[in-house]
């Protein structure tokens, strides 16, 4: 169905709303509003959501963001740690129909890449509704329309329920931090954080730092602590492969997408590892052993990023940084046990156990979207479109570059037929 389709349908049932006696009564009672959106929702104002409606934009298609947050790219904005750059080089980075100014360096600064974010939204008039969560979407069969109920954070919580032909869930891989059940983890006599809240290491000064987790963040938020005085410890639970972030002369990510155009991924994961042990020598040696499957095979099959050394592997070969098996539980007076054995204090435990996806809790759909782990059931570069007029951005477990360049956002548009 076209737009000037929905147009009219939708005036259409908003008339007989008017005069149905239980909505009308609804209305005033529970002080619901209801909103006709003849263009589709998108749900989120990250990177994801603002380049979906960009696209849109330039094909003169009006639609809504709809974000919880009080501002756009809320996880660049409020949930990541200052020293943050970019981990891949800009222009895997761009959004689509603008790119980075001239004069970013190759990493941007978290927070170059926020006043681009800022200005992309303005550039294309963007203007989301902010402190609006999205608590339900599902798909009205009778009406042929989404019905999506949200709640306004504020002194009076206000819901409204919008109705339109399509909805493009654009809330991110990492909508919500990821706790893991450690025994004892309540009963931790320190501050315990996730590193959604650590921003510097600043407060940490002079204190023995657990970092569970050895991720990109985990790795970070260690050289970070480090150069603030304090004494962390990694705990590495599984294997991890950590690749140096360029390699002859080239960013890594870069030179891997270069090779991948003319050799086989197996034979540029071999390549890969020689480089590494070339130039970080056998991790295994500083505990990091690595997966049996290459880098590259492991992200594609797992979505397992590998993590790019900034100069972690150095402080941890110093002895700067402690590398530590899995916990085995913790007790008071701040002790951790861990499943070698070792016993050892600590005064504080940052959590660099990740994120996921919330789609779950709120929408009302399970073909498309799994309802085990919120993402798209197919995978990349299948889950984009499901049925009904729904659709997904940002789910490709391969950052910004493959969401944008080879993902979902143009298909959304061409799939809309407008
Ligand atoms: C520390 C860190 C560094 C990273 N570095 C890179 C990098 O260098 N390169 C790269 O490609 N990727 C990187 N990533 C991956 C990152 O996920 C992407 O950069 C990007 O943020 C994904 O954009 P998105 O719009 O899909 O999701 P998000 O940025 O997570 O945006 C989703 C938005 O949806 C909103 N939302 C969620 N649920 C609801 C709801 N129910 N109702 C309304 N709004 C909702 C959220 O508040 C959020 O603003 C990094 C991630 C982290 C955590």
């Amino acid at each position: 169905m076209l737009l000037m389709d929905y147009l009219d349908y939708f005036k259409e049932v908003q008339g007989k709303r008017v005069h149905d006696h239980f909505e009308a009564k609804k209305m005033i009672n529970d002080s619901v509003k209801s909103v006709w959106m003849p263009g589709p929702i998108v749900v989120g104002a990250g990177p994801s959501g603002l380049a979906a409606a960009a696209c849109l934009t330039e094909r003169g298609v009006p639609s809504l963001i709809i974000e919880r947050a009080d501002c756009i790219a809320s996880l660049w904005q409020r949930k990541t740690y200052d020293r943050l750059r970019l981990h891949l080089p800009k222009q895997f980075c761009e959004l689509p129909l603008m790119h980075f100014p001239p004069n970013f360096p190759t990493y941007p600064t978290k927070q170059q890449f926020i006043a681009y974010l800022e200005a992309y939204a303005q550039c294309f008039n963007l203007n989301p509704v902010f402190n609006t969560t999205v608590v339900s979407a599902e798909f009205d069969n009778g009406g042929g329309f989404w019905r999506v109920r949200t709640v306004e954070v504020g002194l009076i919580k206000e819901e409204t329920v919008y109705a339109c032909p399509w909805l493009i869930v654009a809330t991110g891989e990492n909508a919500e931090e990821v706790v893991p059940r450690i025994e004892g983890l309540s009963e931790f006599d320190g501050p315990v954080v996730h590193t959604s809240l650590y921003k510097t290491g600043e407060a940490f000064a002079g204190k023995r730092v657990l970092v569970v987790g050895c991720g990109n963040s985990g790795m970070e938020v260690c050289l970070d602590l480090c150069n603030y005085n304090a004494q962390p410890s990694l705990v590495v639970r599984d294997s991890v492969h950590v690749l140096p972030q360029e390699m002859l002369g080239r960013s890594t990510f870069g030179l891997s997408m270069w090779l991948l155009k003319w050799f086989p991924m197996r034979l540029v994961d071999n390549f890969l590892l020689l480089m590494s042990c070339l130039m970080l020598g056998d991790t295994a040696q500083l505990g990091l052993t690595r997966p049996k499957l290459g880098p590259l095979e492991l992200k594609s099959i797992s979505g397992k990023t590998p993590v790019l050394d900034i100069g972690t592997l150095e402080k941890i070969r110093k002895g700067h940084i402690k590398v530590c098996k899995g916990i085995k539980r913790l007790t008071r007076q701040s002790v951790v046990e861990f499943v070698d054995g070792r016993i050892q204090n600590f005064d504080a435990i940052i959590l660099a156990t990740g994120y996921k996806s919330n789609v779950p809790t709120w929408l009302k759909e399970t073909n498309f979207f799994s309802e085990k782990d919120g993402f798209p059931r197919k995978p990349f570069p299948h889950g984009w479109k499901g049925e009904d007029g729904l659709y997904a951005v940002g789910f490709t477990k391969r950052g910004l570059l493959v969401t944008f360049h080879r993902g979902a956002s143009e298909p959304v548009i061409a799939s809309l037929k407008l």
